[in-house]
């Protein structure tokens, strides 16, 4: 793994010693605001340029789990960024027309356009995550989903598509905290679920199947990243980070004009 929380493909990682805290990464938070405030602005100056430019696609996975912050994250990250140029979308269980298909099917058709941003909140991951620890299908099924996946992924990147991929990373302490706020507080009694206890029941079988995604879905062209995240403040600065660094990277450029228009004067 590198600084930046990206896991390097070959290189199998355990959960369970990763992070979810960031003491030992970063250990002032008003400065780490400071900061990510920075690049939040910098996000929407370089999603203007992305737009323009009109060449690359920008693909966002967002997994964790329940009160994982997954709905924080886009708030916060995509705050002042044109929503536009951004496309959201929420995998939730699939309907029958996307059982009647292969997994990826109503996945394909979401994924982003040229110039834009699409942020994935639950993906196709989910088809090896929480399919697994429910046996929705048997084995031979959700152990050819991997190799899948990653062939699915390299697909998008050669044509045209930048993909990272976060995980964001909670204890199940903090879990436990957020879920109780939701219980304690009115206002966030909608977000509470049953359904969320029993998958908390399950979390060790959640670490097994998602360790397995991470390990076999971390390749050259698709990487993931296990974001420490129990600290909201420190999961925004770390997502944000490696938005821009990619975004730098690829270096979208305002287009030229296809004629010389310096001298044009509009009566
Ligand atoms: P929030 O609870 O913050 O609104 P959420 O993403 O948890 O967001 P829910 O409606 O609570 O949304 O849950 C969606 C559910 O759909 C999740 O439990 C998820 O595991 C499930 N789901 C998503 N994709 C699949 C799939 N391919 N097969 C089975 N279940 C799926
Ligand atoms: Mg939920």
């Amino acid at each position: 793994m590198t600084e930046d929380h990206r896991l390097t493909p070959g290189d199998a990682i355990n959960l369970s010693e990763l992070a979810t805290r960031a003491d030992t990464f970063h250990e002032n938070r008003k400065a780490a605001e400071k900061v990510f405030n920075e690049l939040r602005i910098e996000l929407a100056e370089w999603q203007r340029r992305l737009y323009a430019h009109g060449e690359h696609k920008l693909l966002i996975v967002l997994q964790a789990m329940d009160a994982g912050g997954k709905d924080s994250t886009i708030r916060k990250v995509f705050r002042g960024v044109n929503p536009q140029g951004v496309r959201v979308n929420s995998f939730k269980a699939p309907t029958s027309a996307d059982l009647a298909h292969d997994f990826l099917w109503r996945v394909h058709k979401l994924v982003p356009g040229t110039g834009t941003i699409g942020v994935f909140n639950r993906s196709h991951y989910e088809d090896v995550l929480v399919v697994r620890v429910e046996e929705i299908v048997p084995q031979s099924v959700w152990e050819a989903r991997y190799e899948q996946i990653n062939q699915f992924e390299k697909l998008l990147t050669e044509t045209g598509t930048t993909i990272l991929k976060f995980y964001l990373h909670i204890s199940k302490d903090e879990q436990r905290e957020r879920f109780q706020d939701r219980i304690d507080e009115p206002e966030k009694h909608w977000k509470f679920s049953h359904a969320d206890l029993e998958k908390r029941e399950q979390w060790d079988a959640y670490m097994e199947v998602y360790q397995a995604a991470l390990n076999r879905c971390t390749t050259e062209w698709a990487p993931w990243y296990v974001i420490p995240a129990d600290q909201k403040w420190y999961r925004n600065l770390a997502i944000a980070r490696a938005l821009v660094g990619t975004l730098r990277n690829l270096n979208p450029e305002y287009p030229s004009p296809k004629v010389d228009i310096s001298h044009l004067k509009i009566d």
